[in-house]
Parts: structure tokens; sequence; C-alpha cells
């Protein structure tokens, strides 16, 4: 469990915290977390949670870089134009820090392959761009019994969620969307963003990985934060468990 003088000095801001120190930080060594999306939210995920010394990022996206991703998705630059997005980041993940191994999965994940794809992380970060992954990541990670953090974004709001679906009492994403379909006419590309938004809520959705690795604090599980930017209002609410919803009925 020990670490080299030069991990000490790339960790120190970490370890000399109470909540953290080194337990914390070897536990952040030791932790597997998947991605699903490098996007606008994931690409800021991904730099914080490689910075902070998390030992192995699985990231899972299936598409390649655009021009106007650059906006927002900031592990990219020009060069990467048309490279696999979870290449890129794997690139952009070792130039931050060699410590962190990044398994890149240029795939769509869907009903079919989720609990393949997400099978043995510690914790899961959703941070795709539509209803249909979501689900199937949030289902996935019920019947698997793995800790989801899910983040998105529209226009000038953000939420982040928190979710332990298989646990007593507790809600999942499921319960707080139901059947909800992505509209075609409302998907980011026709929709503005600032790439700013996309980067707070990006960084809140490591924090939360992070917080529930070590953990430290107030627990999160089962909240969701809501960020209005236009009215500069931040909310915490506690969504109920729907006792009808499918992934609480699905077989283990
Ligand atoms: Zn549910």
């Amino acid at each position: 469990m020990a670490f080299t003088d030069d991990q000490l000095e790339r960790y120190a801001r970490h370890i000399v915290l109470r909540e953290i120190g080194g337990a914390g930080q070897a536990r952040l060594r030791s932790a597997h977390v998947a991605i699903v999306g490098a996007g606008g939210i994931g690409c800021p995920a991904i730099a914080y949670l490689a910075a902070a010394g998390i030992g192995t990022l699985r990231v899972i996206d299936p598409d390649t870089v655009s021009l106007s991703n650059l906006q927002r998705q900031i592990l990219f630059g020009a060069e990467d134009i048309g490279r696999p997005k979870p290449e890129a980041a794997r690139d952009a993940a070792q130039r931050l820090n060699p410590d962190c191994h990044l398994i890149p999965i240029n795939e769509r994940l869907d009903p079919a392959n989720a609990a393949t794809l997400l099978r043995d992380a510690d914790i899961i970060l959703d941070g795709c761009d539509n209803f249909e992954t979501r689900l199937a990541v949030s289902d996935a990670a019920t019947r698997l019994r793995i800790p989801l953090v899910t983040a998105a974004v529209g226009e000038f709001e953000g939420q982040i969620g928190v979710w332990r679906g298989w646990e007593d009492g507790q809600p999942c994403y499921r319960c707080l969307v139901g059947d909800a379909t992505t509209d075609p006419a409302r998907t980011c590309a026709e929709q503005g963003l600032v790439g700013a938004l996309t980067g707070m809520i990006g960084s809140m959705a490591a924090l939360e990985v992070i917080r529930a690795l070590v953990p430290f604090g107030t627990p999160s599980t089962g909240k969701l934060m809501v960020l209005d930017l236009l009215g500069n209002r931040f909310r915490t609410l506690a969504v109920p468990r729907d006792e009808a919803c499918p992934a609480a009925l699905a077989p283990a």
C-alpha cells in the first residue's frame, strides 16, 4: 500500500485532508471506475478522476471527436478530430497522470451489452446524452449492485444524482425518470450549451465518485442536485423510491 515519493508529492493535497488521507488515496488507487460518455460531462470528469489517482478508468463511448465538440470537451484538441473519443481520452489521461490506466471501449452501450461492459466496476459515472443509454446503464447498475452517479445538462440547467437502487428503500435513476425517451429535437446537437456548465456538472460528478469511494461527508445517495445557472439556484431534492419500478422487480 506504500506510495512512492513522487506519488506522495502528486497526491499531497488529498493526503493532507483529514477526510481522505493516505488510506483514502489508497482506495482511489485501487478503484475501477466505469465512465459512460466521453463528452461535455465525461471529459472534465475523466480529467479530474485521472488526476485524482483513480487506478483504472473504463471509458465507453461510440463516437469520434468532431470540431463542434471542442467548445466543451476539454480533453480533446484539434489534432484529435476524427479519432475515437475513448482513445483520445486515454492519451489525455496518460499525459495528466501516468499512474492512471484508462481502458478505451469504442462501443455503444445498450441493454444487451450493458452488464458485460459495466461488470466489475466499483462505481459507474454516466454522462451520456440520451435516455435509452441512461436507462440501460441504470438497470444494469441496479442488477449488478454497482453504485451509479448520473449527470446531465440542458441549456442552463444541470442535474447530478447518486443511486444505489438495490438497497432497501433506495430509489434508482429509473424511479426518477420512468420510461423517458429522448426527444430527437432536443438532443445536444440542436440544443445550446455553455461549456463551463458541462465542466461544473462533470466536476461535481467526479467529486461524487470520489466521495463514494473514500468515503467522506454527507452521503448523496438517493438525492438529486439541481443547478439552475440562469437563476443561480442550487437545490437538493430527495427522490422517492417507486415501488412499481421495473428495475426493482427484475430478478437479480
Ligand atoms: Zn427504480
